[in-house]
């Protein structure tokens, strides 16, 4: 048995109780049902404006449907990493289907956007290459760059200008490659893919984007930013997910045939994980046909994203530069922006507070996640409410 003096793992509370006292410390809660626009989280009823559920899709019955039907057809765990057993014909079907959405000879399918950023990176640079990555780039992002052992860059926020300066020492290098968001997700502003990809060219590395929040929301067949600026092309490794407008789960890489064949045998996440459950897949490609047939859902989002913007600057709220679904309010510090959830949550909305380390120090906001499914009404009500709170300066 174990002294009562051995205690290694005591120093977590003193840790917690660290987080705690500046409010930095955050809590599970549980929803019960549907992913929706009204939800209820810890047994309140919610308005809920954080979720990811862009198109307002996780919770149709189309996708519950196609699932329960691949499972009936194919059962429900892989049993193997795709490499071994685990690749079956509905990850093969997506796949496919997933190229011709993104018009790219193929696709990779990885078991989370996460996990599809972090081994795309690892697999592409290593010691002697460079990463420059866009200092408001996901967590993925970076951690894929810190896995690779290449030497990373870090460029300020969307500042291509800086990206190119720096990149002129970059020759010594064996391979370098550019990584960013398409579409920030604490932001909610937009990289300037164009001259991300003419730097790129300029200094010979490769370009690689992620558009998780931008996929099946952005361009004219809900392609992403990519898309909807026209450079698709400039772009060599593309990457999206299926957990936010897509309401499902899992990642995707699309590009060559040969950028996927690499991945395939390289990309540590593909390789050594368990492939995602049939079903999963198949609850994608219900989503992929709703994101066909109903191209107004993006387009009504996106309208009433920039009225709301427009809104919330005439009230005085900073938003930043957001371009998108995604608006924050910046309200400063930590404490503030929990304070401003807690009394929005008394009101019956869900507006979360995203504190450091998810945004730099000085910049805890509130992020406003809009979908398709939020009414006139809803959205009429956040604004009441906030007005009732006002900007805080
Ligand atoms: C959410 C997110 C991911 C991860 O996608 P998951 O499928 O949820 O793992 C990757 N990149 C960005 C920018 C994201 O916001």
């Amino acid at each position: 048995m174990r002294s009562s003096t051995h205690q290694p793992l005591a120093w977590i509370d003193g840790e917690l109780a660290a987080l705690e006292e500046q409010g930095l410390r955050r809590r599970l809660a549980t929803r019960i049902g549907r992913q929706t626009a009204r939800i209820v989280l810890d047994g309140r009823k919610l308005v809920n404006f954080g979720s990811n559920d862009y198109l307002a899709i996780a919770g149709d019955p189309r996708l519950a449907a196609a699932a329960i039907e691949a499972a009936g057809r194919e059962g429900w765990g892989s049993g193997a990493s795709p490499l071994i057993t685990g690749h079956v014909k509905g990850h093969r079907r997506l796949e496919r289907r997933l190229a011709e959405f993104e018009g790219t000879e193929a696709a990779l399918l990885f078991s989370s956007g996460f996990a599809a950023n972090a081994g795309a990176i690892a697999a592409l640079a290593g010691p002697g290459d460079v990463v420059f990555a866009d200092r408001k780039n996901h967590a993925s992002l970076l951690d894929g760059c810190r896995l690779s052992r290449a030497d990373v860059r870090v460029y300020p926020h969307g500042d291509w200008r800086r990206l190119d300066a720096l990149m002129t020492r970059a020759g010594r290098y064996r391979r370098r490659l550019i990584a960013t968001d398409s579409l920030f997700s604490m932001d909610g502003d937009l990289a300037p893919l164009g001259e991300l990809a003419e730097v790129a060219e300029r200094h010979d590395a490769m370009l690689l984007v992620d558009e998780a929040h931008a996929t099946g929301v952005f361009g004219p067949n809900g392609r992403g930013v990519a898309e909807l600026l026209g450079v698709e092309d400039c772009i060599d490794v593309r990457i999206g997910t299926l957990s936010k407008a897509l309401g499902s789960a899992g990642g995707f890489v699309v590009g060559s045939r040969s950028l996927i064949e690499w991945l395939i045998n390289r990309a540590r996440p593909y390789v050594f994980s368990t492939a995602m459950p049939a079903p999963v897949a198949a609850a994608a490609m219900a989503a992929l046909d709703i994101v066909r047939e109903r191209p107004k859902r993006r387009q009504g989002l996106l309208a009433r994203a920039e009225w709301l913007a427009n809104e919330l600057v005439g009230r005085g709220w900073n938003i930043g530069n957001t371009a998108s679904q995604i608006i924050p309010l910046i309200v400063g510090e930590p404490a503030e922006a929990v304070g401003l959830a807690v009394a929005l949550r008394e009101r019956g909305i869900l507006v979360p507070a995203i504190r450091p380390p998810t945004v730099p120090d000085g910049e805890a906001s509130l992020r406003i996640s809009l979908t398709a499914g939020h009414t006139k009404q809803m959205i009429a009500a956040l604004l009441e409410a906030l007005g009732e709170l006002g900007p805080v300066r």
